[in-house]
């Protein structure tokens, strides 16, 4: 940007300026999933001595955006503004929170990779009419809402489809039903496809994996057909792997061809509605070998989450909802992205048979007969809570009330300490007994912490809301 054209500007301005000329040349670049989640999530600060500050929502975005866009990036801000212009990714939440954009969810893009959603409801969409038919679901990362609870997976496995065989071999995701494991399964293998079109790649419920391996052995089909079906591919995702346990000769079977493919330096990924060592009756060498990639959880979806994709939805079945029914539709779920899909439907299904507007008095209505999932009456236990906590934060117990003074560990500790406090009548002094003999005063001072960062970080607050109400619901 020459000097000339930034009289009279803001440093901020010319920022701006020159960020949306270099996002209209980084689009083409820059593959959509990556682009429409993290690129376009980006906000230019400031430019001063040849520094382009520019703010994005959280340090995730940052590590994935320098480890591997940085250079497009500058280049592109150089060829752009034509100086040797330095890139400075700051992280700051409030960046993105001020506009009504989220910190927390990135939007998807649209199916053309270009046009962004934006988090306001435009009038376009309001409009009373309503497509006949439901639009057929796609399973794409483009379809995929990234918020807290799934980014690491949804990261990770677009690494997979992008580089096969490179990082996080095998990629191991697990979380509860109807979080999204099998979407983001089969959003590799949609994307590794696009990418690659001869690429050889083979998606498999383990149930169809065991069956299918029964009948070969019982009658006496040709055993090396069998593996080659696996064996022969570049990325092989087997999806609810917890369905392998207590199975022997399959577990056999499945061990062999997790070496061959591994050393083959084919990708494998598995999903589970657990992690490892938690599947029952599953051999402790193919549980070694699904701990020694890289395994990740997807935690339910906060409310944020939970509106994105039912705006996502209502998008891509042309149907106008407003806000507060929208809300309202989101709250009635909190573990399960399939039971809100199917309140969803219901309302739309709903407003297309009898022709009805769909507003919150409507959707009420229909999700009448729904019962949400309630918060228990019951107080909750210490050890609920440590549990909660623990699985949440992905420590063992142990660790939770152990001596380390890791970061993340001291973290969940206090964090488990408070809920405990606010969450039961137990004093501080049992309290501090149940976390391997502390004392009463170590346990008041965490929940002093606890209530400060509470205060200072939204996501802390987040932390403790979505953690309060698994121990609820525990209970
Ligand atoms: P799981 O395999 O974990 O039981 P699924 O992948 O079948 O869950 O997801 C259940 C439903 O919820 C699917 O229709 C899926 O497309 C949808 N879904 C889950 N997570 C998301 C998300 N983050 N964004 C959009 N849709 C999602
Ligand atoms: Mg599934």
């Amino acid at each position: 940007m020459d000097q000339g054209a930034s009289v009279g500007k803001t440093r901020h301005d010319c920022a701006k300026d020159l960020w949306s000329i270099c996002m209209e040349e980084l689009k083409t670049i820059i593959p959509p999933p990556y682009f429409g989640t993290l690129i376009e999530h980006v906000k230019p600060l400031s430019i001063e001595n040849s520094t382009l500050r520019i703010a994005v929502p959280n340090k995730f975005n940052k590590d994935i955006i320098e480890s591997k866009f940085i250079a497009a990036l500058t280049d592109c801000a150089r060829r752009v503004s034509g100086k040797e212009l330095e890139l400075d990714l700051i992280v700051s939440p409030d960046a993105f929170t001020s506009d009504g954009n989220s910190a927390e969810v990135e939007q998807p893009i649209s199916d053309n990779g270009s046009e962004s959603q934006t988090r306001t409801y435009p009038e376009t969409l309001r409009t009373p009419l309503l497509p006949e038919k439901p639009a057929p679901k796609r399973y794409t990362f483009e379809n995929f809402v990234v918020g807290k609870g799934n980014r690491f997976a949804y990261y990770a496995s677009l690494m997979v489809a992008e580089a096969p065989g490179q990082n996080y071999n095998p990629l191991f995701i697990y979380g509860g039903t109807g979080l999204g494991k099998t979407h983001l399964l089969l959003a590799i293998e949609d994307y590794a496809k696009r990418l690659n079109p001869q690429i050889r790649l083979k998606y498999v419920q383990t149930s169809t994996f065991i069956d299918e391996f029964i009948k070969t052995i019982t009658l006496k089909k040709d055993r090396s057909a069998f593996d080659q079906k696996y064996i022969q591919n570049r990325i092989v995702l087997f999806d609810d792997i917890q369905a392998l346990g207590g199975t022997d000769a399959t577990q056999h079977k499945f061990f062999d061809i997790f070496n061959l493919l591994y050393s083959a330096n084919s990708h494998i990924v598995l999903s589970s509605d657990r992690p490892p060592r938690e599947i029952p009756h599953l051999s402790d060498r193919i549980q070694s070998r699904f701990e020694g990639g890289l395994n990740v959880d997807i935690a339910p979806p906060d409310l944020e989450t939970r509106v994105a994709i039912l705006y996502m939805k209502s998008k891509a079945e042309g149907v106008e909802i407003p806000d507060d029914a929208m809300l309202y539709i989101a709250s009635q779920v909190e573990s399960n992205i399939r039971t809100l899909e199917g309140l969803f439907l219901r309302v739309v299904a709903s407003a297309r048979l009898y022709g009805t507007k769909i507003d919150l008095a409507m959707v009420q209505e229909v999700l009448k007969d729904h019962v949400p999932e309630t918060e228990s009456k019951l107080s909750p236990t210490i050890e609920l809570i440590q549990k909660v906590v623990s699985d949440y934060y992905g420590v063992s117990h142990a660790e939770l009330v152990g001596n380390s003074r890791s970061r993340n560990l001291v973290h969940a500790r206090q964090v488990a300490m408070y809920l405990c406090r606010d969450l039961t009548n137990e004093t501080l002094i049992s309290i501090g007994s149940n976390f391997g003999g502390r004392d009463h005063s170590t346990v008041l001072h965490s929940c002093k912490k606890v209530e400060e960062m509470i205060k200072e970080s939204k996501d802390i607050l987040h932390e403790v809301n979505e953690l309060t109400n698994k121990i609820n619901k525990s209970g």
